[in-house]
């Protein structure tokens, strides 16, 4: 990455960057950095971004203890329920409680009477119901791909896993547009905050592209936004002759969602031990990939499990002349859990992995407990970068915070809180955190000749910092702030000047 000591600015993009003994073009507005450090700006690579921004203003119960401080949490709620609405919140990790037990609609009944509630687990393959709630389905729980946990009566626990726990979310809890609207506007504020010029949304399937699309036509667009769709909408797309990449500078669709397996937190994710839950088969994304193909889409993967990362593997390599003569960028999200052997072959086909390196710290004792003598190859960050891979850094919003500085701490450090790094040897240095976190999402959306980079004819994103992390020690990284952020040449956080 080049380094200017100072930076001209005109319209959207950068002008140039001069050296220490020449000053910048003479412009209406000059601004001193004081000794300030500036970047190309931050890319969240993997983002819910209208879920995340709908979770804010729901009751979250990340780090809850214990069953009875997430209770606590939700009674707390209860009260300011208007009648007739529903009590939502999310992040519990039943795994994380002591004593680790699974939760009930009864437990959730004592402190929510009669307002229907509805708890989504921090993973998203679980969800938590009372029995308000689950009077709305009037028995319809059962879906194909899906569990209902019983007890021993036969009746529903409250638990809804799977394909269950998304049918009824879908029926019955999705926000109204007017809510996602709203939520997303403040959502928008917050990642300007946090240094955020450029999300590739995961949100799709839940209509995105129509909450973004009313947004930016009053101008409110405040990050640019690479979209995912489901890709059962490819026969409509190659119909269309509609092919990635359409929209404008700020709106772009850019590629197709697939799920190949669950999740850690869920026991789905699935292994070569034979565990865990095929969502895609390696056959069915083959062909996935090649109608992909065909329609002008890249397909991005979701593979947790070693085995649901080496059938998503096979299937790109085995269609590899049909999607590599379009150009396309195909990518794994995820990989969390990878065989030895199937390390290398990120690079060789040419899949990129778009990892999140908060999901390392944060899931450790999870991973520890229900990956128990596999974690040396889980996470494994580094080593996918060292075998020449190309890697994206992302959040997964909301199930980590969406905070690209979070995310570059987590990779370097690989620990969340006073403990030692979690497995150092898969630690990434704080440039290739950068590199994933700037410029690898700015590659994947075909911007790399217009992002990512602060050289002339480039967009002007960027992210101001109060001091520079490559000339920081990994242990001060927890210490740089975001101060300011710019896109396009119009702040978006913090205009100058600053103290
Ligand atoms: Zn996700």
């Amino acid at each position: 990455m080049p380094l200017v000591r100072a930076l001209a600015i005109a319209g959207d993009r950068v002008a140039g960057g001069v050296g220490t003994h020449e000053t910048a073009l003479a412009t209406p507005d000059r601004v001193n950095l004081g000794g300030r450090c500036v970047l190309p700006g931050f890319s969240d690579a993997h983002v819910h971004f209208p879920s995340w921004s709908l979770a804010q203003q729901e009751v979250r119960l990340e780090d809850s203890a214990s069953l009875d401080e997430a209770l606590a949490r939700v009674s707390e709620a209860a009260d300011s329920v208007e009648p007739g609405r529903w009590l939502r919140g999310r992040g519990w990790r039943s795994g994380d409680w002591s004593p680790a037990i699974d939760p009930t609609r009864q437990e959730l009944d004592a402190v929510t009477g009669a307002t229907p509630a509805a708890l989504m687990a921090r993973d998203y393959h679980s969800l938590w119901l009372n029995s308000a709630a689950l009077a709305h389905a009037d028995g319809e729980l059962q879906v194909e791909g899906g569990v209902v946990e019983l007890d021993d009566q036969g009746e529903p626990t409250g638990i809804l896993r799977e394909e269950s726990a998304w049918y009824f979310r879908d029926r019955y809890l999705l926000g109204t547009d007017e809510e996602f609207v709203a939520a997303m506007r403040e959502g928008l504020r917050i990642a300007a905050t946090r240094g955020v010029t450029s999300v590739h949304d995961k949100d799709g399937w839940l209509g995105a592209l129509r909450f973004w699309q009313r947004i930016a036509e009053d101008g409110g667009l405040t990050v640019r936004v690479w979209q995912s769709l489901p890709y059962d909408h490819v026969g409509r797309l190659e119909e269309l002759r509609l092919r990635a990449g359409l929209g404008d500078d700020l709106l772009r669709i850019g590629y197709l969602k697939v799920f190949m397996d669950g999740t850690l937190g869920s026991k789905t994710a699935r292994l070569l031990d034979g565990s865990g839950v095929q969502i895609t088969s390696r056959e069915e994304l083959a062909e996935i990939v090649r109608a992909g193909a065909r329609a002008g889409w890249p397909v991005a993967v979701h593979a947790i499990g070693d085995l649901a990362n080496r059938e998503a593997l096979d299937a790109f390599e085995e269609t590899r002349g049909e999607w590599s003569a379009q150009g396309l960028r195909p990518r794994i999200e995820h990989a969390q859990l990878l065989a030895e052997e199937d390390i290398p072959r990120f690079a060789e086909i040419g899949v990129a992995a778009s990892v999140q390196f908060s999901h390392a710290p944060s899931d450790r004792d999870i991973a520890e407990r229900n990956w128990a003598g596999m974690t040396d190859r889980a996470y494994a960050y580094r080593s996918l970068l060292e075998s020449g891979a190309v890697v994206a850094n992302g959040s997964d919003a909301p199930i980590e915070e969406l905070d690209p500085l979070a995310g570059i701490r987590a990779g370097v450090l690989r620990t969340l809180d006073d403990r030692e790094a979690w497995h150092p040897e898969q630690a990434v240095t704080v440039e290739q955190a950068l590199e994933a976190t700037i410029l690898t999402p700015a590659w994947l959306a075909r911007d790399e000749r217009q992002r990512g980079k602060v050289l002339p004819g480039y967009l002007a994103d960027l992210v101001v910092l109060d001091c520079d992390p490559l000339a920081s020690e990994p242990e001060e990284l927890p210490e740089v702030q975001v101060v300011a952020t710019m896109l396009g040449g119009r702040w978006t956080h913090n205009p100058p000047p600053w103290d």
